[in-house]
């Protein structure tokens, strides 16, 4: 059954707004690439990690034995066999009753197994003073403890890159696999919309939306494709939505979503695409409509006001996102607040209230989502679930942060 038209719940919306998402495609890409990215697959670590015991301090590598019960008063003596260079191996193996020096990330000869801080120790002619005792692996990090070859790491994102990895391909520049980044066509609507660069005359009013939304899909790991303002006209309407569909992997839409004449948003909608629109005069995000259809476009129609477009994307947007780059992350990350005053709302109905945020105390910015103040002064959105009759004044909530 098609959801035009029709008012359906934020967790129906985000169920078709994951429903839209496509399932991340993985490339080859190298290690300079890899911040925002999602890993394709596991990660192995292709070597031991350290490949050799080694130091955590300047000291003196030393038999932890032979340090039992060394005291300022009854210092061990050691006979000094010889300094480690950095990057090289001793050629030589520590005997009973010997040390050596060995600097920060420096090789523990053969033979030792603890570090000796140089702090604790004194030169004595050809010998050592050791003033503190060592227990077995003291000041070391030995060989392969952080990582074993062919280890994988829990890690999902590609800081993990790292520890080396398998490669894929056989490609120097290769440092993994990762998931692609998907390409969000970006379409304003209306006539009324100018350029950010221009001063608007009266009835025209900025375009907002491509700048809010592109800065969002960006921070989502998506690549934002801007197809700038498109008129309330269906032919051209049509040719960008088909220009944006030929080339990215989902389209948003923001404006032309109510029932007026112009508003081709949800005529192109219902006739060729899948996705869903929230209705202008709705509560911002409150309550999405859908078409739902084999059909070749997925896009999601956002309101027309920014303020409101705004929170359609961190409450639903994102979902489609975070499924096309296959970001596991469940939930936003939310910061616990008490709430400044009384937060009414209507049982049966999601609300999402823009706050600011200052001590650990949010302040619910009253206004219409027509406002861009609201949003310019606001740190996060606040969520009271359908459930809910709103919160009192002095309540602990979760702020989903922006
Ligand atoms: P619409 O959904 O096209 O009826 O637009 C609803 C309201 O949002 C109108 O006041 C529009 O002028 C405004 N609006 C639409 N698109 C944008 C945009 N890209 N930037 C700023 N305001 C917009
Ligand atoms: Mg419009």
């Amino acid at each position: 059954m098609s959801l035009f038209l029709s008012v359906v719940p934020v967790k129906r919306a985000i169920e078709v707004a994951k429903s839209l998402a496509t399932a991340p495609k993985s490339e080859c890409i190298s290690l300079n690439e890899a911040q925002d990215r999602v890993l394709a697959g596991d990660m192995a670590s292709d070597i031991d990690i350290p490949g050799f015991t080694r130091s955590v301090m300047d000291g003196y590598a030393v038999r932890a034995a032979d340090t039992a019960g060394a005291g300022e008063s009854a210092p061990a003596i050691l006979a000094l066999k010889g300094r480690v260079l950095m990057g090289n191996s001793a050629d030589y193996t520590i005997q009973p009753g010997e040390c050596a020096y060995v600097p920060t990330g420096g090789i523990l000869p053969e033979g030792t197994d603890a570090v000796v801080m140089a702090e604790n120790t004194e030169p004595f002619g050809d010998s050592i003073l050791i003033k503190k005792p060592a227990a077995d692996g003291e000041n070391v990090i030995r060989y392969n403890e952080d990582f074993k070859k062919g280890e994988i790491s829990p890690q999902k994102r590609p800081a993990a890159l790292g520890t080396g990895s398998r490669r894929p391909r056989r490609d120097r520049a290769c440092g993994g696999a990762g998931h692609k980044k998907p390409r969000i066509g970006i379409l304003s609507t209306g006539n009324e919309l100018v350029p950010v660069s221009q001063v608007p005359a009266t009835g025209q009013v900025r375009d907002v939306n491509s700048f809010v939304i592109a800065a969002f899909v960006r921070d989502h790991g998506c690549v934002p494709v801007s197809y700038g303002i498109v008129r309330d006209d269906r032919e051209a309407f049509g040719a960008a939505l088909a220009t944006a569909a030929r080339e990215c992997d989902a389209i948003l839409i923001s404006g032309g979503s109510s029932k007026d004449d112009r508003d081709m948003t949800a005529v192109r909608d219902r006739r060729d695409g899948e996705g869903i629109c929230p209705r202008r005069g709705d509560r911002a995000g409150q309550s999405p409509r859908s078409s739902a259809g084999s059909a070749p476009y997925r896009l999601i129609g956002l309101p027309g006001h920014p303020a409101a477009t705004f929170v359609v994307l961190v409450a639903i947007v994102r979902h489609l996102l975070d499924g096309m780059t296959g970001n596991a992350a469940p939930d936003p990350v939310t910061i616990p607040a008490t709430l400044a005053m009384n937060v009414p709302s209507t049982k049966g109905r999601e609300d999402f209230l823009r706050v600011s945020l200052k001590d650990g105390i949010a302040t619910p910015l009253f206004g219409k989502s027509g406002l861009l103040n609201t949003l310019a002064n606001s740190d996060g959105v606040l969520r009271v679930p359908a459930e809910s009759e709103g919160f009192e004044k002095g309540s602990r909530v979760e702020i989903i942060p922006w």
